[in-house]
């Protein structure tokens, strides 16, 4: 009997290493994705009527949700229809990362920017653009597929996927002139050089806070942890 990771982050393939036979589900945004093993799906399910009927006909046995920590809707989606369902879901919510100007929102930070600097390393995710397409600042966009319009107006786009070096980051951001680099918290130990490489620099780190957690589930922080959880729903 299945379980079902909802994907789209590297944990997530690390689950699916850990739990063979299991289903990854994938959003489709990203035209080439890096492939967990197993069995894929990709697409959205059609909201959370549509994750219920595939829950019950795939006879899911329980889920875990290891999508990106800003991935708020699927989580949301995920949390209600597990309980319809009456599937076992935990949430796998790598820590966060600490320091930084922390923000609330993309729109916060599209505020603070103009006083933090003006040639920003902007790591938020090609489909974020909008909300810094009207600053009049120069921006270096780092994204694995091509940003979405509206984009700002004096922006260099390099299409890149980590795991990313220190000494990498620390050239990037030189060979540029970077005097802020924006982030979202997501936490992940791939990608968290560009933040050691900001700090060596002293260039400021403007943070976007994650949304919260749903309440109510359990929320795990490692893959492994994520597949002892399953393992014990499954025996128990
Ligand atoms: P989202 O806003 O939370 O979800 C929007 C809709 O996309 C969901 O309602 C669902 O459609 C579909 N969807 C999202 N994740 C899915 C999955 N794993 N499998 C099937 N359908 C999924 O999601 P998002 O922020 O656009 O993220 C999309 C994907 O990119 C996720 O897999 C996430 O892990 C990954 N990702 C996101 C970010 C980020 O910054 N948001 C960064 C890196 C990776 P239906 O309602 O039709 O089911």
């Amino acid at each position: 009997m299945p379980v079902l990771i909802l994907g789209g982050t590297s944990d997530a393939r690390r689950v699916a290493e850990l739990l063979p036979g299991s289903v990854t589900s994938l959003a489709g945004r990203v035209r080439a994705p890096r492939l967990p093993p197993g069995e894929v799906r990709i697409g959205g399910f059609g909201g959370v009527a549509g994750l219920v009927g595939y829950l019950r006909s795939a006879g899911i046995t329980a889920v875990v949700d290891a999508t990106h920590p800003f991935a708020a809707v699927m989580t949301a989606h995920a949390v209600e229809a597990c309980a319809q369902a009456g599937v076992p879901l935990a949430i796998l919510r790598r820590p966060g990362w600490t320091g930084g100007v922390r923000v609330p929102s993309l729109a916060a930070a599209a505020q603070v920017l103009p006083s933090l600097g003006s040639r920003v390393f902007l790591t938020t995710g090609r489909q974020d653009l909008a909300t810094f397409a009207r600053l009049d600042l120069w921006f270096l966009v780092r994204s694995v597929d091509p940003p979405d319009p509206p984009v700002p107006q004096r922006m260099l786009s390099i299409l890149d996927r980590g795991p990313f070096t220190v000494e990498g980051e620390r050239a990037l951001m030189r060979e540029h002139a970077i005097d802020v680099l924006v982030t979202k918290d997501s936490g992940a130990a791939a990608v968290s050089a560009k933040l050691d490489a900001a700090r060596a620099l002293d260039v400021p780190i403007l943070m976007i806070d994650r949304p919260p957690l749903p309440s109510g589930v359990p929320v795990v922080e490692t893959p492994v942890a994520a597949a002892r959880f399953v393992t014990d729903v499954i025996m128990a």
